[in-house]
């Protein structure tokens, strides 16, 4: 972590902006700087490596395949064969090779080996004719079979997969600060492999702010409701594969606030609170966060999501004291939440965990709606796309835009994306989309 001086309002060159609206892209720059990438790692068995990150590079310690062995299902043998004039080749059967079951003598140039797909190629062989390419002659009654193909029906050197081809070893088979995949645990497991060096999870500490907030199960009073973001953030989290730390709902009362932002940055590498960041009565968190810890920025040009304090909290209470914590203070308004935390905190958590954060593919769309927007900020607006029979993807904004309704988000399967600098929109025109799919 930085020392506590160093960290800044607004980093060097990007001090032109407004703290209280900060262009997307500016904000998400800011915030990678003061990320620094978790140091501590632990080894895990395969089986719970899924999704980790990888914390050293894993060198093949053998070669894979193994040994040179065959593609397909047919007849080994020496392609120096095929540089007889014949037309056809007539070859003894040796014997055969199954995957397990080498063939372990050596084939003389005028046999061949009935070998099946994985089984190693027989010393002497270079060369695999798929079965389907041959004819097997009638043969005597304990006579060895032969067969017979066309000369031209395999090139010498075909249907051979070589050793080391997949892997060498000696070679990185993957790199360090890969979230693992399934094929990696497979690849893993391919090399021998029992267990691999993982970064420790990240710990991410949460909780909802509000007077007005009840949790699922309580009695709804009048003028409550129900607390959405700690689920919607809880749900978020576990898809990133770190460490939730649920702190429940917070008050809004300055002491209850700091008290937990206090326990947050005792136990956790980042905490992110919703609510009570606007600015205005309900600004607690921006304020408590000047107190315990320096504020980075505290509004971003974006929509939903204008009000977000991002910044660092101390556990002494105090810049410098005790440890350090980054701190995100996402706004209350459950869609503002989700698109704050895909755009701002996501990136953030990635690069903390030790990845490299990959920005989200954008997939040009035609519009079906006119849509109003203002330029000076970035919008994220919930949309239906589907690709038309020419293939090309159509976007249709859902009904409602309220930052409040978080059913936009359960019906929409995309954000449409809207530049910065760009203003209304007709029916028909080109938008960007970010398809939820691997996001949400
Ligand atoms: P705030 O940022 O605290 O002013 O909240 C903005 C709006 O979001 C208000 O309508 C809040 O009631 C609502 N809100 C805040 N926190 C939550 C939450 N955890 N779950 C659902 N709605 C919330
Ligand atoms: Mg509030």
């Amino acid at each position: 972590m930085t020392t506590p001086n160093t960290f800044p309002a607004i980093a060097g060159s990007l001090s032109q902006f407004d703290p209280q609206a900060l262009p997307v892209s500016a904000a998400q720059a800011i915030v990678l700087q003061w990320v620094t990438p978790l140091a501590q790692g632990e080894r895990v068995p395969l089986r719970d490596a899924l999704a980790r990150v990888l914390a050293a590079d894993v060198i093949s310690p053998i070669d894979v395949p193994a040994h040179d062995n065959s593609a397909m299902d047919g007849y080994a043998f020496d392609s120096a064969a095929l540089a007889r004039p014949a037309q056809t080749l007539t070859l003894t059967v040796a014997g055969k090779a199954f995957a397990g079951h080498p063939y372990t003598d050596a084939v003389a140039s005028d046999r061949c080996v009935r070998i099946m797909t994985g089984a190693p190629i027989p010393v002497g062989c270079d060369t695999i004719v798929p079965q389907e390419r041959v004819t097997i002659d009638a043969c005597e009654t304990d006579a060895p079979a032969t067969i017979s193909f066309a000369a031209n029906a395999v090139a010498p050197g075909a249907n051979r997969r070589r050793q080391g081809e997949d892997l060498a070893r000696g070679g990185v088979a993957l790199r360090a600060g890969r979230v693992l995949r399934a094929s990696d645990i497979g690849l893993m497991a391919s090399l021998g492999l029992v267990d691999v060096r993982v970064k420790r999870r990240l710990r991410v500490a949460y909780f909802s702010t509000g007077d007005e907030l009840r949790s699922p199960g309580q009695p709804l009073d009048a003028g409550s409701i129900y607390d959405s973001n700690r689920y919607t953030l809880g749900a978020m989290l576990q898809r990133l594969n770190v460490e939730p730390i649920d702190l429940g709902v917070v008050r809004d009362d300055p002491e209850a606030l700091t008290a937990t932002l206090l326990q947050a940055a005792e136990s956790a590498d980042v905490v992110l609170t919703s609510g009570g960041v606007s600015v205005g009565e309900a600004d607690f968190t921006r304020s408590q966060l000047q107190t315990l810890g320096d504020v980075s920025f505290w509004g971003l040009a974006m929509r939903p999501g204008r009000p977000l304090a991002f910044g660092r909290i101390w556990s002494g209470g105090r810049p410098g004291a005790g440890r350090a914590a980054l701190l995100f203070g996402l706004p209350g308004n459950p869609v503002a939440t989700m698109v704050s935390f895909y755009q701002i905190v996501r990136p953030a958590l990635i690069a903390m965990s030790g990845a490299t954060p990959q920005p989200m593919p954008l997939i040009p769309a035609c519009c079906d709606a006119p849509i109003r927007k203002r330029a000076g900020r970035t919008e994220f607006q919930r949309g239906i796309a589907e690709r038309d029979a020419q293939g090309q993807w159509r976007v249709t904004p859902t009904g409602s835009q309220s930052s409040g309704a978080l059913s936009t988000m359960s019906e929409a399967n995309c954000f449409i994306v809207l530049a910065h600098d760009a203003a209304d929109l007709d029916a028909g025109d080109a938008v960007d989309i970010m398809l939820f799919d691997g996001l949400v």
